[in-house]
């Protein structure tokens, strides 16, 4: 038995991404904190969790969970976050805060709770889910790319840390996918930044943030994870 437990499984790329997994034979632990909204996985067989990577205890009740039921836990994918959009001028430090705490220390943790588990395994594979705004950057989108160039730097650094004891750590760059990601980062540039000197740059990123032929379908990024998940030798980054 394989295991995997998938972050911000809820909807998006982690709910796709939950469900190929499960297609592909693994026992799939889905994470979030909305638990109605993965009631369809559940109905499928899936184990769902309650989980908010901001809140220390509800990951580690969630990993220890996973330990008591199987043992085990081959795949981590680490994909909660959302973009926090704003001028810099504008952002108040609250919400860059918090921005870095659901997209780095969220991810980290999982990180620091699921190694040693790996490590006893000698096997595992971290996917940490970046985006195409960890290699580029565009105006209103500082806090978000900061965290995204975070999850890299982060990334690489353990790759190296976690090599000889043969776990894999992969990061993934989306591009345009649609999910909710758009309409989140639409609603928290406006409200940061939609009245004030900024308000041409919110409007027009706003507008191309809202299109509805926006990017891939989730389960293209889906696919992606879980050929990252099963490759014999990964790569260090997957893009599309
Ligand atoms: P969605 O908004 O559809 O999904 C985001 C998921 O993250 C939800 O399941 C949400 O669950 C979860 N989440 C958010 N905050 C928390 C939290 N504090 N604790 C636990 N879970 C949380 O967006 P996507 O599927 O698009 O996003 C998935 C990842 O892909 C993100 O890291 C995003 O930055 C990245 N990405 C997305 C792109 C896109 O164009 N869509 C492009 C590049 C990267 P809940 O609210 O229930 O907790």
């Amino acid at each position: 038995m394989k295991v995997a437990l998938v972050t911000g499984a809820s909807s998006g790329i982690g709910e796709s991404t939950a469900l190929e997994l499960h297609k592909a034979g693994y026992t799939v632990y889905a994470a979030a904190r909305r638990v109605q909204r993965m009631e369809g996985l559940a109905a499928q067989g899936i184990r769902v969790l309650e989980m908010d990577v901001t809140r220390d205890e509800s990951m580690v009740e969630g990993v220890k969970k996973i330990i008591a039921e199987t043992g085990r836990i081959d795949v981590l994918v680490n994909n909660a976050g959302y973009g926090s959009y704003g001028a810099v001028e504008d952002v108040p430090l609250d919400e860059a805060k918090y921005q870095f705490e659901v997209n780095v220390f969220g991810l980290a943790r999982l990180v620091q709770l699921v190694a040693p588990n790996m490590r006893e395994q000698r096997s595992g594979r971290i996917v940490n889910v970046s985006s195409i705004g960890g290699r580029i950057y565009e105006p209103l989108g500082a806090w978000y790319h900061s965290t995204k160039f975070a999850v890299e730097g982060l990334s690489d650094s353990l790759r190296l840390e976690l090599k000889p004891f043969g776990i894999d750590v992969v990061v993934i760059q989306p591009g345009g996918i649609k999910t909710e990601w758009g309409g989140i980062a639409v609603e928290n540039m406006q409200k940061t930044s939609g009245g004030g000197a900024y308000k041409e740059q919110v409007r027009q990123l706003s507008g191309l943030f809202s299109q509805a032929d926006r990017g891939s379908e989730p389960k293209v990024i889906a696919d992606v994870i879980v050929k990252a998940a099963q490759a014999r030798r990964p790569r260090t980054r997957y893009a599309a």
